[in-house]
């Protein structure tokens, strides 16, 4: 959908853009191609499609011959999306039936950012449902989702994201593909599920929260609420981590080792 058209639409449905609801719609489609070609969506593919909107991108895949489940919460939105042949869930994302998916599917979305991080919480941990993901979100989150150790953007999301799978940037979208033009870019993030490493999650993202809770602070002190006095610099030495390292120095793999370690 071109501006002109989206506009046109939105009026013949009698609504304006919801800021609640993150209602920033793509109207590029040069974005929306490169976007399905970045999640190599071809013919009979099964696609989990995240806050479908007005259905630009939803349409884009039934062009493209992919089966589509369309999850959208604003209810104008879903029953006008019954438009297209695709399978529509009128509510919240966070609540979706995850046992509606009929098989593996591969998720596509142009975010609700305000919910990023609950959806990739909820969604990232299901192998068994899902391949791959690949998501338009603001360029500061995919700058930390992708970001590297000894970065200031390396966090405890994107050890969680690691942790689950490969994480690639794909590529920058300009602020002026959307209406209405959000106050920063975007970016497109593809992910890869992967076999988790064989630790027990919950334990292991409290211990790399409570790590990145004063992300300043050298890991032996913050640590210290969890252990007993001493076992995290005992720990370093042994695993020879530098005893003043900070969170953001770790990678995931020396994270496990000493959550492991310290076990
Ligand atoms: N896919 C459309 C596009 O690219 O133009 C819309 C993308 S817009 C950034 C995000 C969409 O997610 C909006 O249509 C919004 O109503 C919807 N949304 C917001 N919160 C949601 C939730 N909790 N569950 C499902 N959809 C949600």
């Amino acid at each position: 959908m071109h501006l002109k058209e989206l506009k046109a639409f939105l009026s013949s449905l009698g609504v304006r853009p919801k800021k609640g609801l993150s209602q920033n719609f793509l109207i590029d489609h040069n974005i929306m191609t490169k976007l399905l070609d970045c999640a190599a969506i071809n013919r009979g593919e099964y696609v989990l499609e995240i806050g479908a909107g007005p259905g630009a991108i939803t349409e884009a895949l039934v062009k493209r011959g992919a089966e589509v489940v369309a999850v959208e919460l604003d209810a104008v939105f879903s029953e006008a999306l019954k438009r297209f042949p695709v399978t529509v869930y009128g509510g919240d994302i966070l609540t979706f039936p995850l046992e509606n998916l009929e098989r593996h599917a591969k998720v596509v979305a142009n975010l609700p950012y305000h919910i990023t991080a609950p959806i990739l919480g909820r969604l990232l941990p299901r192998r068994d449902l899902f391949s791959t993901f690949t998501l338009v979100v603001q360029e500061e989150v995919a700058r930390r989702m992708t970001a590297q150790p000894k970065t200031s953007d390396y966090s405890s999301l994107t050890l969680f994201l690691n942790f689950y799978a490969e994480v690639h940037y794909a590529f920058r979208v300009s602020r002026s593909c959307f209406y209405p033009a959000p106050k920063v870019d975007s970016a497109v993030v593809h992910l890869v599920l992967r076999e988790p490493p064989p630790v027990d999650p919950e334990p292991f993202f409290h211990f790399v929260r409570t790590a990145f809770q004063q992300r300043r602070k050298m890991l032996k002190n913050t640590l210290a609420t969890l252990y007993e006095s001493g076992a995290v610099g005992k720990a370093l030495e042994q695993l020879e981590i530098n005893p003043k390292a900070r969170p953001e120095e770790l990678s995931l793999e020396i994270f496990l080792a000493l959550f492991s370690h310290l076990s």
